[in-house]
């Protein structure tokens, strides 16, 4: 083997999209190439959304094989895909080093939304959810999730006829513990793969500081915040992360962000039978919320193998506690939860095999 082949190949797309542009150029000029090919090759990258080299058709093949020793576009393979009868499609991949992550394409008749993971495992360990219950594998890099973009683009667009709408990072893991690589993955989505701040949304169970990174970004992504109770002694119940950034903390972030973005920000709230979904915490949610532009998302619970006594509120408990929303003028709705079949709903998210 020659050394070039040995050196170990630069994924191009972990890092910021400048990187990539500065990467690719340095490299056409090292091989005497027309500085145009960037160009060619970023838009074969983005536009057409290639996992290799080899399939740049219009890119001279010996170039072709040079880019593919030096770089890789992080080819990811499916382990498994799974298909519901309600249409959403679970795509479990298999990392570079065995790791496995999940991502969901979610249709419906307005959107195609894709469901991203931003870390194998979470180490947050939130009670309600199947992801915490896994624990904590690895960091994802921002190639591997923005090629969970890619590849789940391609499927979009084979088997649904449509593009992705909207990427929303709530599948694995909590993006704001893996800052860095998440921001570098938003801005490889919006600068390079063009899709809008607007339609990707970032979901967290609440770190402060992320949240204060993110409102220093220019870009206008959607924020969500996983709530799901509205008082300190509640919160930590369900949540240990209550203990470190207690709800008073992170209201006050989540102003600070509204301050500065003026963007409404999304509220996720699971409704757990007996556990969440009394109708004087709604009251107190409502007061809570006070001057917060918000919008709560009531999401009836997804049950999980790891609390076999936990069961989704019943239809009339999550109408009232929409009801004292609506009377206290907190927007609100229900979500209808997807692909329950195949265990891709919200925080059912695990490895099966472990
Ligand atoms: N770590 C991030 C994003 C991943 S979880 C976060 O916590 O926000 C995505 C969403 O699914 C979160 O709102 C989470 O609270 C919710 N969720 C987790 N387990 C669930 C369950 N069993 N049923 C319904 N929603 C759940
Ligand atoms: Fe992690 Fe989010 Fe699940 Fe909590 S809800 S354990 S933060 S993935």
């Amino acid at each position: 083997m020659s050394s070039a082949v040995e050196t170990a190949t630069h994924e191009v797309l972990s890092g910021p999209p400048e990187d990539l542009r500065q990467g690719l150029s340095d490299f056409i000029a090292e091989c005497g190439e027309p500085s145009f090919r960037t160009r060619q090759i970023e838009a074969w990258i983005f536009e057409t959304g290639v996992r290799g080299f080899d399939e740049m058709t219009n890119v001279p093949p010996a170039l072709r094989t040079a880019l593919g020793k030096r770089f890789s576009l992080t080819p990811l393979e499916p382990e498994t895909v799974a298909r519901s009868n309600d249409g959403t499609i679970k795509h479990l991949w298999r990392l570079d080093d065995g790791e496995r992550v999940e991502s969901v394409l979610i249709p419906t008749r307005a959107r195609l939304t894709l469901c991203l993971s931003s870390q194998a495992g979470c180490a947050l360990g939130c009670r309600f959810c199947a992801t915490g219950a896994f624990g904590f594998r690895r960091q994802l890099r921002s190639a591997e999730i923005v090629a969970q973009y890619r590849e789940s683009r391609r499927v979009a667009e084979q088997e649904l006829g449509r593009p992705i709408s909207n990427v929303v990072y709530m599948g694995m893991g909590e993006p704001l513990a893996n800052l860095d690589a998440v921001i570098d993955s938003l801005r490889t989505l919006h600068d390079g793969f063009g899709l809008g701040a607007r339609r990707i949304t970032v979901s967290t169970v609440g770190l402060v500081p992320g949240i204060r990174e993110l409102a220093r970004r220019p870009e206008p992504f959607e924020l969500a915040v996983s709530l799901h109770a509205p008082t300190h002694e509640l919160r930590l119940e369900l949540m240990p992360i209550e203990k470190r950034y207690p709800i008073t903390e992170l209201f006050g972030a989540l102003r600070d962000y509204q301050a500065r973005k003026n963007r409404r920000i999304s509220l996720e709230y699971t409704l757990i039978n007996g556990v969440n979904d009394d109708e004087e915490l709604a009251r107190i949610l409502a007061d809570q919320v006070h001057g917060l532009t918000c919008f709560v998302n009531l999401i009836p619970f997804n049950p999980i193998p790891s609390q076999p006594d936990w069961k989704a509120s019943p239809r009339r408990r999550i109408e009232a506690f929409s009801a004292t929303l609506d009377e206290r003028g907190v927007p609100n709705a229900v979500r209808t939860p997807r692909g329950r079949d195949i265990a891709a709903a919200c925080g059912q998210l695990r490895l099966s095999q472990t």
